[in-house]
């Protein structure tokens, strides 16, 4: 960082960078905000004896992901990020959202790099010593564990969304009991819950750990940083590894009062329209993602919110998805898998049924 700002400061345009040396995060953050481009030296020792020399040679762009660099995984930022996940990883274990060896998280720290927990390690147990770097295909790059066998749900979110830096999945009890009957809790109760998670989708059940599995999230998680995974546990992403954690207690709570509250047999009272609206506000000032932002999806997913009296769950919402998967077909940009639109056409049956049931 410090040699880039010194070349900057010398007004460099383009830098010529050694094989050797690591450009990291931040600086890479700096050079594209700069709009510096890097050459990457083709001799090491040419470029040592003039490390940032204006360039003749073609210009590759600082941004582009190019072959994943391992000794990002020992920079001062990489080792904070370790820190991070060990502590995230502990709080998972104290407050009963992992047991034996489940749950995994996960930052990208470069544009192809991602550390990642390992597999068959209890979260409480972490070391900064036992965490991995991959790519962005899931291969393992550096860290003497084996990478978590979860890690491609991980990686499917941040190839879809470019704000996702760190994702948490883990098995909170409550919020499991929600993912394992098919229902998501109703909105418009306790306003923390709706600035920072809002709606939850819930993606089908397939087999943890395969390709098909970290697929199931996709048409759901850039209208959501929350999403349930059928008979399985819950995945969050956010900006840092602190702030996905912090989704997931947001959820775990709100489903344990809502289940607490359905026990006083009186029915659960809700926030008001306009009050919602304020709160929507809020969310979209923080820049967390909600569907409900989109006024012309606003009156479907109303719809889904209609609730049986004393209820404390609806059904999936019919708009969490639909609507994109429905113009991606429509665009021929996809060819979705038949239990998805099996999926998406019982959620839309269930929500109508239940409509006609409360009139
Ligand atoms: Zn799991």
């Amino acid at each position: 960082m410090r040699d880039v700002q010194e070349a900057a400061a010398a007004g460099a345009t383009r830098l010529l960078v050694a094989k050797s040396c690591v450009i990291t995060p931040s600086a890479r953050e700096f050079l594209e905000h700069r709009k510096i481009a890097t050459t990457l030296a083709a001799e090491e020792t040419a470029a040592s004896a003039q490390p940032f020399a204006e360039a003749a040679a073609p210009v590759r762009s600082a941004s582009s992901p190019g072959a994943p660099n391992p000794r990002l995984f020992a920079t001062p930022e990489a080792e904070a990020i370790k820190k991070e996940i060990c502590a995230v990883g502990r709080k998972l274990w104290m407050r009963q959202f992992v047991d034996g060896n489940g749950g995994n998280i996960s930052y990208r720290i470069g544009p192809n790099e991602v550390i990642c927990t390992p597999t068959l390690v209890s979260k409480y147990d972490l070391t900064p010593a036992d965490l991995c770097l991959v790519d962005l295909d899931g291969n393992q790059i550096a860290g003497t564990k084996p990478r978590t066998s979860e890690l491609l749900l991980h990686l499917e979110i941040y190839k879809a969304v470019p704000e996702a830096k760190a994702a948490v999945h883990c098995h909170p009890p409550h919020a499991t009991a929600y993912a394992i009957t098919g229902k998501v809790p109703p909105n418009m109760i306790i306003p923390e819950f709706e600035v920072f998670v809002g709606k939850v989708a819930i993606s089908p059940y397939k087999t943890p750990g395969t390709a098909e599995f970290a697929q199931t999230v996709l048409p759901y998680v850039r209208d959501h940083n929350t999403v349930l995974l059928a008979n399985h546990g819950i995945v969050c992403w956010a900006d840092t590894v602190t702030h996905a954690e912090w989704y997931a207690e947001v959820l775990e709570t709100y489903c344990w009062t809502l289940m607490l509250a359905s026990q006083l047999g009186v029915p659960i009272s809700h926030i008001s329209d306009q009050q919602g609206s304020d709160l929507l506000a809020i969310k979209k000032k923080l820049g967390l993602p909600d569907a409900r932002f989109d006024p012309s999806r606003l009156q479907e997913c109303q719809l889904a919110d209609l609730e049986m009296p004393n209820s404390i769950a609806v059904s999936p919402n019919p708009c969490d998805g639909a609507a994109r998967l429905a113009s991606a077909i429509a665009h021929g940009d996809a060819e979705p898998d038949k239990s998805e639109i099996d999926t998406l056409v019982r959620s839309v049956t269930d929500a109508v049924m239940e409509a006609i049931a409360t009139m």
